[in-house]
């Protein structure tokens, strides 16, 4: 009989050393922004979510500690008891505004919104289907609400629909989850057909905005925007932690769903309401995406300049892509570990992304509105360096 129950730790870190799925934490050292300093090694960053370059921007910087000098660094208690300010008040406001929805709900983070929102929507008598390549949050929001969770082949919408046909009739309530960009490829999910779907079945449609906020769409409001959805009847969670640069999630849709939540979702109710430096940065940060649409053309031409210089380089097997994600598959995780290590040698913050994030190894790079084009040529001269046989 062993005596150390903690033992199979160390055997289970083993098996994900031997696999290549080890990872751990790298330093990045002063502000963030196109190039950062990672390890003491000045990088060009390929590696952020800082899609408008707002999360080092001076005016959120100065609207954070404006607001900690007003109210102080903590909001000491949860949103129903002693934990709301006016501040996530205006900020709901704004977020409702910018999604033209009837109101919004700020979480401690997307992570959260996504957990409380499904464990409050459904429950065992329920259904959710879900996109497998959803992020982690929908996935585990799904488990943990108890409903009967189906995944459905990535952007399916004919399975989608069998499944439905199938399985709707034996369940009260049912949810379909999906990413709008989904992250760790870059692509989008069909919106429309899934509102169409979601109309004929009688089914709840929450979107996760999270890549897609100050990123898609003519005013930056999201794919929802993007796709001419605006207004429809839909759940929409996002971050405030990746174009808007702070920390934080939220939910908007209809007063009524606000209103439920405000009164069932645990992990809005029993947890602290969001720091007043962070409310207020995310604040600032709405009214800068609403203000100037010129960052969010600047990081599309970004965009579309990279991809005209990857046309030189055909071996790389650039995944589709339809927004500032780009993912070049690899057909290891050791194989990407070392194209990531040759790019960061090479003065390239592209980190390699492995299963269990995503099922194929591949080098992902995020665009930043803050790139200049001597960034992007480069990225462009060393990848025609690296060494193709890691490449697929
Ligand atoms: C980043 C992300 C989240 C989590 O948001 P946080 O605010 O970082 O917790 C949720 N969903 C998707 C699709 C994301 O990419």
């Amino acid at each position: 009989m062993p005596t150390d129950p903690y033992a199979w730790l160390e055997h289970s870190l083993a098996t994900i050393h031997r696999a290549d799925w080890y990872r751990s934490v790298q330093p990045i050292n002063g502000r963030p922004g196109a190039t950062v300093v990672l390890a003491g090694q000045e990088v060009i960053n390929f590696a952020s979510n800082d899609y408008l370059g707002l999360a080092g921007d001076e005016r959120l910087m100065a609207a954070a500690t404006a607001a900690i000098a007003e109210f102080g660094t903590g909001s000491t208690g949860s949103r129903l008891l002693s934990g709301h300010r006016d501040l996530h008040r205006g900020l709901e406001e704004a977020i409702a505004s910018t999604k033209q929805t009837e109101d919004a709900l700020v979480f401690s983070s997307g992570y959260l919104a996504n957990l409380g929102t499904i464990t409050a929507l459904v429950g065992k008598r329920d259904l959710i289907l879900s996109d497998q390549y959803n992020h982690s949050s929908l996935k585990n929001g799904a488990i943990l609400s108890g409903a009967v969770f189906v995944e459905y082949p990535h952007c399916d919408i004919a399975v989608l629909k069998t499944q439905l046909s199938q399985q709707r009739q034996n369940y009260r309530r049912c949810l379909i989850l999906t990413d709008t960009v989904f992250s760790m490829d870059g692509d989008l999910c069909p919106l429309p057909a899934l509102l169409a779907i979601a109309d004929e079945f009688n089914c709840m449609l929450l979107v996760d905005e999270a890549h897609a906020t100050g990123v898609l769409g003519k005013t930056g409001a999201g794919c929802v925007e993007h796709f001419g959805c605006t207004g429809k009847q839909l759940i929409q969670v996002g971050t405030l932690s990746k174009a808007l640069g702070s920390l934080g999630g939220y939910v908007a849709g209809s007063n009524a769903l606000i209103d439920f939540l405000r009164n069932r979702a645990p992990t809005w109710i029993y947890t602290t309401g969001l720091s007043p430096a962070d409310t207020a940065a995310a604040l600032a940060a709405i009214k800068i995406v609403q203000q100037e649409p010129q960052r969010r053309a600047q990081l599309w031409q970004n965009v579309h300049h990279l991809k005209n210089l990857l046309q030189e380089l055909p071996n790389l097997k650039l995944l589709a892509s339809e927004s500032p994600i780009l993912c070049f598959q690899l057909s290891s995780a050791t194989d990407a570990l070392k194209a990531g290590n040759q790019l960061r040698d090479a003065g390239i913050f592209a980190p390699a992304i492995r299963p269990p994030t995503v099922p194929t190894s591949r080098i992902r790079i995020s665009l930043m509105a803050t790139h200049k084009a001597t960034h992007i040529k480069k990225l462009v001269a060393v990848l025609k360096d690296v060494n193709y046989s890691e490449f697929y």
